[in-house]
């Protein structure tokens, strides 16, 4: 009986969230959730997002309708050039079925349920390899759907950086045809991201050992503040050609967290069959997303679709994502300058060389308590801090507390 239920921990992250709005302290600093600030630590709607909001809220047919089950037609296709490209073969060959999604989290969810239900070998499900960290919802999500999880090394302790040759193994030993989850770009909670050689690398263990990439976009843009840039990996690897499947996001990019905003691509290896088997995957995702959600919501999905299909609007979002990317890179530059003036024990090129929302500072979990306690900076427990939170206000007084408990 549900009597039996037992208590859940609350969820850390949001729990962080609650714990940092209860703090009274004027100096605290919110380094949790990874969600971009000002230079004011105020939430910022974007520019262009506060046009096309104007747009659709004066067009006298604005109503509340359902949209299809599928999504928005004018945004999902835009979000699949955006990460395809213009001019993608795979598109130009009908390989590519997009469904819109509950942001980010819905579009891994639809994935993983998706191939829970449809991707076995032998009539049993793969295993489902997660970078080490990786984002921890991942965990959730694919356990959720009843998937195998499994880890690949990504992050190495001591040079803060990518732990290459240990991912490369692990997914060359992984068993066949296993399914491997990727970060396109903007790592979390790590902000380390292999490079173009790297990546390459990357694709040819995959290949080799017939694997099905999983890619996770929650940053395009955010990473380098160059769109085409950040979604090199997913190009690459659908140029070699992968039959694969990508979880997007609008969330970070557009500013959109709450509006959930997303989609899920699948795209199918070149064939003589391709086209034919994205029209029955399509139909397969429709069933899915009917049961689970009927119809995905409209509002932000509308106002993306309204900046994707406008020229103008176009060249001032990309405008938008460098005013964002650049403060970040800003504030790097900033946390390392005077963690070194300080000379705090220690090396710190990693703040800098990492990218995208978050940094993996190192610091370790009673460093971490000790930040909360005695100067109520909040961050995750494993060092995580993002970068959106610090501002030209804080960042001196983040690092001269990160220098402090680093001494003790
Ligand atoms: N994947 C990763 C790696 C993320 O960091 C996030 C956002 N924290 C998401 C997916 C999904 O976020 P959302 O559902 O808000 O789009």
């Amino acid at each position: 009986p549900v009597e039996a239920v037992p208590q859940a921990p609350e969820d850390p992250l949001f729990g962080l969230m609650r714990a940092y709005k209860a703090d009274e302290s004027p100096n605290k600093v919110d380094l949790g959730i990874g969600a971009y600030r000002d230079d004011n630590a105020k939430p910022w709607v974007l520019p262009v997002v506060k046009k096309a909001d104007e747009i659709l809220r004066n067009d006298p047919d604005l109503n509340h309708e359902y949209l299809p089950i599928a999504g928005l037609a004018s945004f999902t296709s835009k979000a699949g050039e955006l990460l395809l490209g213009t001019g993608s073969a795979a598109a130009a060959e009908k390989r590519v079925s997009s469904v819109q999604t509950i942001s980010g989290t819905g579009a891994v969810h639809l994935g993983a349920l998706f191939l829970a239900k449809f991707y076995k070998v032998n009539g049993a499900n793969r295993t489902v390899y997660l970078s080490s960290p990786t984002w921890a919802n991942h965990n959730q999500i694919f356990t959720n759907v009843g998937l195998p999880i499994a880890t690949y090394p990504y992050f190495d302790k001591e040079t803060k950086g990518l732990a290459f040759e240990g991912m490369k193994k692990a997914l060359a030993d992984a068993p066949e045809r296993s399914i491997i989850l990727l970060h396109a770009c903007a790592h979390n909670p790590t902000g380390v991201d292999p490079t173009a050689e790297q990546w390459r690398e990357i694709a040819e263990v995959i290949k080799a050992k017939k694997h099905f990439p999983f890619f996770d976009c929650a940053y395009q843009g955010f990473a380098s503040g160059d769109l085409d840039r950040d979604a090199g990996a997913i190009r690459y690897f659908i140029e070699q050609g992968f039959e694969l499947v990508i979880a997007q996001s609008f969330a970070k990019n557009f500013g959109l967290y709450g509006e959930r905003a997303g989609c899920f691509h699948f795209v199918a290896a070149p064939s003589a069959d391709a086209a034919s088997i994205t029209t029955r995957v399509a139909s397969q995702l429709a069933i899915l997303q009917r049961s689970e959600i009927s119809n995905p919501p409209i509002y932000g999905a509308k106002i993306a679709s309204t900046v994707l299909n406008d020229k103008a609007l176009f060249a001032e979002w990309q405008e938008n994502l460098r005013t964002m990317s650049g403060r970040i890179i800003t504030m790097r530059t900033a946390l390392r300058a005077k963690l070194e003036e300080l000379r705090t024990p220690g090396q710190w090129n990693h703040i800098t060389e990492q990218i995208g929302m978050f940094s993996f500072t190192g610091l370790s979990e009673a460093q971490v308590a000790k930040l909360r306690s005695e100067f109520h900076v909040y961050m995750t427990k494993n060092g995580r801090i993002s970068m959106a939170g610090l501002n030209t206000r804080n960042v001196e007084y983040f690092a001269k507390a990160v220098d402090s408990v680093v001494r003790e």
